[in-house]
């Protein structure tokens, strides 16, 4: 490589697809590192005393070629990748976090931004200042740099058995999924499975080399299984082994692990000062204390459990009349649900999908986006491309200021994950007084078009697609000076209102009048389906509610308070429980010892924000809906306060100031259904 020029080294404005090769990669991290560090090294060799300028502000443009050269590679080991990428990714991923680990227990750098942090109330910064400096400091010292020596060693022995035990407890779980099969071997078991279902456990159980069908506890065998076979006993059998992962005594049992687990937690937290795992966790979320999220969650729970026991009332008596069932047991719920659900609606995709053409949603979504913030998007064919499928728009408002590059990138290809989300390639500030704009990007995988159709979305990809595009506005309209605190950099109990808060313009006729038009005869959806569409997604809302809040009470238990005491998980989980719950208890299972989210992924004492933006979003789009859901003035106001602000200030500031009060549970209650009696 020494004769040629790497491209992911030299200037760019836009992403050089065209010219980077897979082996520019490794040597360009390693480059951009030493830059980085480099840069760091200065900042802390500064002879000068430490100012907010020579200090906050330089390091947040420290490594600008590092993210951009981050931003491009892991972007496309999700949406176009291949081995030699993935292995790039296993090398550079562990040298990322070394980098990252090296700033963070630099004490020498911490000692600079601790002076300034000692200043702060006389330096008069902006808010946006304050906010970057106060970030700064708390991310240094929730690391622990401001404990002795002693102390700092005990807590890298925590976080090293922690990333053990997590990794150790997804791991068991995965191993009880994988081990577990249900194998069938009378057609009458079938019965009631969708066609698709029974095929593929004929494959799986050929593959196995067993005569029969087999079904598992991975969610696309698992969950047809759970909503349309009749046979009860068999539902059962196959409940009980999917919520007993982790819980039978042996060798891939996780109780020992969630007891280590949140005890570490705990003695992490009182290490670093805080009283329990959750009040650490959320001095750095929307929500701020244990208190306020139980608090919230009672409040919802209070509001939903009226609804939840009509409900569960209601889908007793339906399996009642139906099969003789005289108590609704959990592994009967899926199923009578779904069958109450289609005699009720008699709503299927196909009905739906002819009126959400691909390319009349975009439009739609582009037609929303000009009616809100006076955006226009202008398809460009000179901007470089990672595949040919992507879709690039330049994007300017309404006075022709350019505001964002964005990139679309929507069906499945061998090579790009499941799912669907918004990421960008370069983010945005404001550098020597020039703005510099974002170039974001939106990837889904939608159905493709056939030689005879048009790619048709489902309306749950109608609502992915606005999704995606709502946390794709936080990145174009960002208006900010410093990336750290740019577009989507937000808490993460706030990150979701931009994103859900577009969704509800799909339900609505002024907006489905802009696109939702037959592909093949142009007639407008009818209403009476859009109705159809609102009442059947609040179905059994209330009992969905009370779920979602006994899993983030459970969390709360776990982490907000003193484990020290537990030493039987099952029993406490029950006692968590106790308010929430509507099923008979089934001793068998136990739903601690297979929760990821909590102990294996990032949603520890993190649950509640699955309702908490949800009620963000019902009471965002409430205001609209108040003004008419394309009134300017509001969107002007969700654009100035929320859209374009980012991380620069207290969310809940920044969201009193768009809405002139703090979100207020009824909406989304009112939304849901949950307020009739
Ligand atoms: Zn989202």
């Amino acid at each position: 490589m020494s004769n040629n020029k790497n491209p992911l080294l030299e200037p760019f404005d836009q992403a050089p697809f065209s010219k980077i090769k897979n082996d520019h990669f490794k040597p360009a991290f390693l480059q951009a590192m030493d830059d980085a560090r480099k840069e760091i090294d200065e900042i802390v060799a500064n002879p000068e005393p430490p100012t907010f300028s020579n200090t906050l502000e330089a390091l947040d443009f420290v490594g600008q070629q590092l993210d951009r050269i981050s931003s491009i590679f892991f972007n496309l080991n999700s949406a176009e990748t291949n081995e030699e990428i993935q292995k790039i990714a296993q090398e550079v991923s562990p040298l990322l976090s070394e980098f990252s680990n090296d700033i963070t227990l630099n004490q020498g750098l911490f000692e600079r931004i601790k002076t300034v942090y000692e200043q702060r109330k006389s330096l008069d910064l902006t808010p946006e200042q304050y906010t970057l400096l106060d970030k700064k400091y708390k991310s240094f010292s929730r690391n622990g740099a401001n404990l002795n020596e002693p102390d700092k060693k005990r807590l890298r022995e925590i976080d090293t058995e922690l990333s053990k035990l997590k990794l150790k407890f997804g791991e068991n779980v995965l191993a009880e999924t994988n081990k577990y099969e249900l194998l069938i071997t009378n057609e009458e078991d079938l019965k009631g499975l969708p066609e698709g279902t029974v095929e593929a456990a004929a494959h799986l159980a050929e593959s196995k080399g067993k005569k029969g069908w087999l079904i598992t506890l991975e969610y696309p065998s698992y969950i047809p299984f759970m909503k349309y076979a009749e046979n009860r006993e068999l539902r059962k059998k196959l409940a009980i082994a999917f919520g007993s992962k982790g819980f039978h005594n042996d060798e891939l049992d996780n109780q020992q692990n969630v007891l280590r687990i949140v005890n570490l937690r705990f003695q992490r937290a009182n290490l670093l000062g805080y009283a329990t795992h959750a009040d650490f966790v959320l001095e750095e979320r929307m929500a701020e204390t244990p208190t306020k999220v139980l608090e919230f969650l009672n409040e919802l729970l209070t509001k939903a459990k009226p609804a939840a026991e009509r409900e569960y009332t209601e889908l007793e008596n339906y399996a009642k009349e139906l099969d003789g069932i005289d108590r609704l047991e959990k592994w009967d719920s899926a199923f009578y649900s779904e069958k109450l659900k289609q005699k009720l609606f008699n709503l299927d995709d196909e009905k739906l999908k002819p009126y959400f053409k691909l390319e009349n949603v975009i439009k739609g979504v582009f037609l929303v986006a000009e009616k809100l913030f006076g955006l226009q998007f202008k398809e460009v064919s000179t901007i470089e491309k990672y595949h040919p499928e992507v879709k690039t728009y330049e994007v300017y408002d309404d006075t022709n200021n350019f505001i964002s590059l964005f990139y679309a990138d929507f069906h499945p290809r061998t090579g790009k994950r499941d799912g669907a989300w918004m990421t960008s390639f370069k983010s945005q500030y404001t550098l020597n007084g020039k703005n510099s704009r974002p170039h974001i990007s939106n990837v889904c995988n939608f159905t493709r078009s056939t030689s005879t159709k048009p790619s048709l979305l489902t309306f749950n990809e109608v609502t992915t697609l606005f999704h995606e595009f709502g946390h794709g506005l936080h990145g174009m309209l960002a208006n900010t000076t410093y990336p750290s605190l740019s577009g989507t950099s937000v808490y993460w109990d706030f990150v979701e209102l931009p994103s859900q808060v577009m969704e509800n313009w799909c339900y609505e006729k002024e907006a489905l009048e802009l696109f939702a038009f037959h592909y093949e005869t142009g007639e407008l959806i009818p209403m009476e389906l859009v109705e159809k569409i609102k009442e059947s997604a609040n179905f059994q809302e209330g009992l969905a509610t009370v779920r979602q809040l006994s899993f983030g009470f459970l969390d709360m238990a776990w982490h907000g308070k003193d484990p020290s005491n537990v030493k039987d998980v099952k029993a406490y989980e029950t006692e968590a429980f106790i308010s929430t719950n509507l099923f008979p208890e089934t001793p068998e299972t136990c739903m601690s010892t297979s929760f990821s989210h909590i102990f294996q992924g990032g949603y520890s004492s993190g649950y509640y924000s699955y309702k908490w933006s949800e009620v963000l979003d019902a009471d965002a789009f409430a205001y609209f809906k108040e003004h008419g859901i394309f009134n300017r003035e509001i969107a002007d106001k969700f654009r100035e306060h929320v859209l374009s602000k980012g991380g620069t200030e207290n969310p809940m500031e920044l969201y009193k100031r768009f809405r002139g009060a703090e979100p207020n549970i009824d909406a989304l209650l009112e939304r849901a259904g949950l307020l009739k009696s």
